[in-house]
């Protein structure tokens, strides 16, 4: 995605659906198919959150495409597609894997390297958590600022400076509460989060950087995102069920109707004709007759 030719033709697939140029779509499939990915759809799929990190995640194993959202967006608001249902059991495997990566890591850790006394823990603990703080108001800032929102951007510095303060004040409580060789020893910690792994005697910039960066955002938007679909999962699975069930009886129902005309038809030829032979050329012959009709029928579709 790199000329602005294809960035006008994403923006314009984005608008318009696939209905554009006539063309189905640029992958033969229409927004329903089970290869598109439905948390593209809902503009979820931790492969785009992630995409520009380092973290190589591979890429989603099903379609992702503009015009094909658009598509859905407009039938969605014809009928619920229950797709969340499907993106909610998409985000929590993603996050199960990614929270057993994180075990894995931890556990080498704790085999590899001293472990603390609960209060010192307490201590480390509470460096990281004013890391995070200091790291996402950096973000912020930098965002504002970006965004030429001076005045906002400014108004953050205040509390940066107040977080910068207050961190290297716990820093030295952590410190003071070991040895001076246990203190240089690094201790390492897992991200909860991202699973990236943490010292606490990283320096301001590179501790600001992980919690402002866009590996442990992207992260957290995506764990955000889960929480939020896990809230109406229960409910919307059950009722997905129910709309699936409703829908087979309508077809049921259809079919068992047809056939009801089928028997009698069925009947009423039989008592016309005492031949079987006469009947399977009768039916075969009309068949071919319907066959032929519906293939006109498509040829005069197209053009
Ligand atoms: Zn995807
Ligand atoms: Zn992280």
């Amino acid at each position: 995605m790199g000329s602005a030719h294809d960035q006008m033709r994403a923006m314009l697939d984005q608008l318009m659906g696939t209905g554009r140029n006539g063309q189905t779509s640029r992958y033969q499939v229409q927004y329903n198919d089970p290869k598109v990915c439905k948390s593209f759809l809902l503009y979820c799929c931790p492969r785009d959150i992630l995409a520009s990190t380092r973290l190589d995640i591979g890429e989603c194993k099903k379609i992702h495409d503009n015009a094909l959202r658009a598509d859905f967006e407009k039938a969605q608001q014809k009928f619920d597609h229950y797709y969340d249902v499907d993106a909610t059991e998409h985000l929590q495997a993603f996050i199960s894997d990614s929270d057993r990566k994180t075990e894995v890591a931890r556990k080498r850790l704790s085999e590899t390297q001293e472990k603390l006394t609960a209060e010192v823990a307490e201590k480390e603990n509470a460096v990281y958590e004013l890391a995070e703080k200091l790291g996402q108001t950096l973000a912020k800032a930098e965002e504002f600022g970006a965004q030429g929102m001076v005045d906002d951007s400014l108004k953050l510095m205040g509390e940066i400076e107040d977080l910068l303060k207050k961190k290297s004040e716990a820093i030295d409580i952590y410190r003071n509460s070991m040895s001076v060789s246990s203190y240089q020893q690094q201790h390492l910690r897992v991200c909860d989060v991202c699973t990236a792994y943490l010292s606490s005697q990283d320096n301001n910039r590179r501790l600001a950087d992980h919690f402002g960066g866009k590996l442990h955002l992207g992260f957290m938007k995506i764990r955000e995102k889960l929480s939020e679909l896990e809230k109406n999962y229960e409910e919307r699975h059950e009722a997905r069920r129910k709309f699936y069930e409703q829908e087979r009886y309508k077809r049921d129902d259809k079919r068992s109707h047809r056939s009801r005309i089928g028997d009698r038809n069925e009947r009423n030829r039989r008592s016309r004709s005492r031949s079987r032979h006469s009947r399977h050329r009768s039916r075969s012959r009309s068949r071919s007759r319907t066959h032929k009709h519906d293939r006109r029928d498509r040829d005069r579709r197209r053009y």
